[in-house]
């Protein structure tokens, strides 16, 4: 067969198994591991991402016994055995991230002075013993996988001479394959991130290539079939674990296999649906796939009946509701008052670090041509004229508004709203104050300090800012960071007291707060905006407005929220025409674009 992914494509003999290609879908657990009436949507969640292809699926959250440390055999080695009476293939040992095994390997944690502490040779023995006596139990032929912690990233994680031995201790001791573990939950490093550039850990895996015989996975921001294959093919591994993108996409590899990986839909890596979702103990989801774990429940069948459907607004929640619409078989037209589709994803796309917003716009204008959703482009729909196209049914995605903060002093000449930096590109000065602290206020900040790393350097560039090293050279991989400097003086300010940024995403607004702390970004709250005039911008603090101080500024950026832009629904209700708002047109408040995706699909899916 030609293809495009001849490594990733090409099957792994195992010895007494062989895997169909070099996929594995890495554990994640989506919180309906633990309910036996939500096994029915697990299977479906699974089953789809089987049908699409994928070598082989490591499930997610089954965790052994673990109390009292006395036991632990009885539990992993239990847990192993049922597991292979139920018929599963194989079993992964969670030997990283920081858990309870990790946690007896580093120093960091194992303080104990018995047999299970003190040397290296003591501290490794318990995963050693984990891994012979499940293969004991076993027998031969079933996979037993290893997650090795290859880079703590915590400075009293293990050398690499640590990881090597263990490595080949675990080998010995019985495993089929040793998956690659970066960094513990603890560590103040994003190993998984969307600002952590694609592949960025494949060379930790490489390090260990040649001092064990049995296949390596390597693991981390690996999200396309091309970064996949130039993985493989360099021979950095032999395969590679996508987790996060079979969530997004169940079809990634079935799609890669068939000539089609530019209707791949991709993930962005911006946790949000899936990580930040399980630590608010919610099930698990995708922001750019909906279906991802509600399989049974959101499903896109054929129409009934063929309607003609106008979406306007070609965002996220226009995007995804016309082309669900269409792939169900109406006949939509969808209008687009900008050059091209996208909404405020063509802005979050020229943010340092999101730069993987891009693909959901390439997946999005693919799935338009796919489902013939007939775009127009450069046409900003007025009421009139969709009430003479003749309808069935209008969907408004028309997003929304910058607020206007009123500031007294706005309309100065060194104003600029957020659309006007990072769409129209005008000229900011060196030293600036950003009015709101919000996603989109932390986003401009960080376009505004960012100086671009030359290309071919981003990933070396990255590992400076964060201090991330060799851990040949340096013991857990970790060193001082060292930040660039600053490409401006940025102030990032909001009204309410409370620590500027505490809204931001669980799981990575420490992320976006390290960064600009790091860049000198002074966060100030409390903040009464006083006025704007030639010195800059003067502020006061609390109710009293007390402590008056100027703050000098060339440039002063309004990101101060968004109000709804649903101008047409009035009219267009009063000429007896069906709307639907969906997106930001609908509410405005704590929008994004998981909701705005998600509505969109819920609404195309019912109509
Ligand atoms: P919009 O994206 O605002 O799209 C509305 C579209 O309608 C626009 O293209 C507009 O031109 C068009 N339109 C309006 N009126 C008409 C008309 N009469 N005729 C034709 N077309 C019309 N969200 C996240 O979830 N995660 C992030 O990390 C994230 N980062 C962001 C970073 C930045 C810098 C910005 C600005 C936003 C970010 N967002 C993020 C927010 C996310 O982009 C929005 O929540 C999402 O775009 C809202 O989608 P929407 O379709 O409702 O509206
Ligand atoms: P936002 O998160 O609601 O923040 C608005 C900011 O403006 C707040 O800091 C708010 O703080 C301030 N503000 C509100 N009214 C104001 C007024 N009248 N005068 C001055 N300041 C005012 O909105 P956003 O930053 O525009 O982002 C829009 C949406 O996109 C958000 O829902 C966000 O979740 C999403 N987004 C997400 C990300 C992400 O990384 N996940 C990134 C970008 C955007 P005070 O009221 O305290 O002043
Ligand atoms: Fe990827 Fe974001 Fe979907 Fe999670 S929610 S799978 S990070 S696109």
């Amino acid at each position: 067969m030609s293809t495009s992914y001849p490594h990733l494509l090409s099957p792994l003999d195992l010895g007494f198994t062989t895997l169909r290609n070099r996929v594995l879908m890495g554990s994640m657990h989506t919180g309906l591991e633990d309910r036996r009436r939500d096994f029915p949507r697990l299977a479906a969640y699974f089953a789809e991402r089987a049908r699409g292809g994928v070598g082989l699926i490591v499930t997610g959250g089954f965790a052994p016994n673990v109390e009292g440390w006395l036991s632990p055999f009885r539990a992993y080695v239990r847990c192993a055995s049922l597991a292979r009476e139920a018929g599963y293939d194989g079993v992964e040992v969670m030997g990283s991230e920081g858990y309870f095994i990790n946690q007896f390997v580093a120093a960091h944690t194992n303080r104990r002075t018995d047999r299970w502490g003190g040397s290296y040779e003591n501290r490794m023995r318990l995963p050693v013993e984990i891994v012979s006596r499940i293969r004991d139990a076993v027998g031969p032929d079933f996979i037993l996988i290893y997650r090795l912690s290859m880079l703590d990233l915590l400075p009293a994680g293990s050398s690499w001479e640590e990881v090597v031995l263990l490595a080949k201790s675990v080998e010995k001791a019985g495993a089929t394959i040793l998956n690659t573990g970066i960094g513990w939950h603890e560590a103040r490093i994003p190993t998984i991130a969307t600002s952590v550039p694609r592949a960025a850990f494949a060379w930790v895996t490489r390090k260990l290539r040649g001092e064990v015989a049995i296949p390596l996975c390597t693991t981390n921001r690996i999200n396309t079939p091309e970064v996949a294959e130039r993985i493989l093919s360099d021979g950095s591994a032999d395969l590679v674990s996508m987790a996060r993108p079979l969530l997004a996409d169940p079809d990634l590899v079935r799609k890669a296999a068939a000539g089609r990986a530019d209707e791949i839909n991709t993930c962005i890596a911006c946790n949000q649906a899936c990580l930040d979702h399980i630590f608010q103990r919610r099930t698990c989801s995708c922001l750019v796939n909906p279906r991802a774990c509600r399989e049974t429940e959101l499903r896109f069948v054929p129409a009934a009946q063929r309607k003609r459907i106008a979406v306007v607004g070609a965002g996220p929640a226009g995007l995804s509701c016309a082309t669900v619409l269409a792939e169900r078989g109406h006949e939509v037209e969808l209008f687009e008052a900008g050059p091209e589709v996208g909404g405020q994803f063509l802005m979050a796309v020229a943010i340092p670090g999101k730069e993987e917003f891009r693909e959901t716009l390439r997946y999005f204008r693919r799935r338009i041509e796919v489902t013939g959703v007939r775009l127009h482009l450069g046409t900003r729909a007025g009421a009139e004229a969709l009430v003479a196209g003749g309808f069935d049914e209008v969907v408004l995605a028309t997003g929304v508004v910058p607020r206007d903060p009123r500031i007294p002093g706005q309309d100065h000449p060194k104003v600029f709203t957020y659309q006007d930096v990072l769409l129209r590109r005008r000229p900011v000065g060196k030293r600036v104050a950003i009015v709101g602290a919000g996603g989109i206020g932390f986003d401009v900040a960080t376009f505004l300090v960012h100086e671009p790393s030359a290309p071919g350097e981003e990933l070396a560039a990255w590992m400076r800012e964060w201090g991330v090293d060799d851990p040949a050279v340096s013991r857990g991989g970790v060193v001082a960071p060292r930040p660039s400097p600053p490409a401006r003086e940025v102030h990032l300010l909001q009204r309410k007291a409370k620590k500027p940024g505490s809204a931001l995403g669980k799981t990575t607004g420490w992320i976006h707060r390290t960064a600009l702390k790091r860049k000198g970004v002074e966060m100030l709250g409390g903040v009464n905006y006083e006025r704007i005039d030639d010195r800059g911008l003067a502020i006061s603090f609390g109710e009293k407005r007390q402590r008056t101080r100027v703050l000098e500024v060339d440039t002063v950026v309004l990101c101060a929220g968004q109000e709804p832009l649903r101008d047409l629904e009035a009219p267009l209700r009063a000429a007896g025409v069906r709307v639907h708002l969906i997106g930001g047109a609908d509410v405005a408040g704590e929008l994004d674009a998981k909701r705005a995706i998600e509505q969109g699909s819920r609404l195309a899916a019912a109509m």
